[in-house]
């Protein structure tokens, strides 16, 4: 996943290009787990100099849902995590107890066929920590 797809994007729903949409598009891919949009606001503040107000930040990651470049997931609180959609079926674990989120490394192998078109997988488990 790349800025590529994203300026493909943008070209297909002939938005006009943002420098703050493209702010949090890199927070995003530079990410390695899922990220709420706290997390999100707070590095863009770090990050960019302008001031994004939360409506703008929610405006461009439901943009960035549409096109299917973002996934998001909730955790039992009814929380949303956002992260970079991947080419890959990802898994992430959730854990019941602390309601962290951790994206799993497994090799898909066999599952790849039965999880063509899912974007993700989510096992409610409890963490390292919890246990
Ligand atoms: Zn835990």
């Amino acid at each position: 996943m790349s800025i590529e797809k994203l300026h493909k994007c943008i070209k297909e729903k002939r938005v006009n290009h943002s420098h703050s949409r493209e702010a949090i598009y890199a927070i995003l891919l530079n990410a390695d787990s899922f990220l709420t949009v706290s997390q999100i606001e707070k590095e863009l503040t770090e990050s960019y100099p302008k001031k994004v107000s939360l409506n703008t930040l929610y405006r461009h990651l439901s943009f960035f849902t549409e096109c299917k470049l973002v996934i998001t997931i909730q955790d039992s609180y009814k929380r949303t995590y956002y992260s970079l959609a991947k080419e890959q079926p990802m898994i992430f674990g959730i854990c019941p107890k602390c309601n962290g989120v951790k994206r799993v490394s497994v090799d898909v192998g066999d599952l790849s066929d039965f999880l063509t078109g899912t974007d993700f997988v989510t096992v409610h488990k409890k963490c390292k920590k919890c246990l």
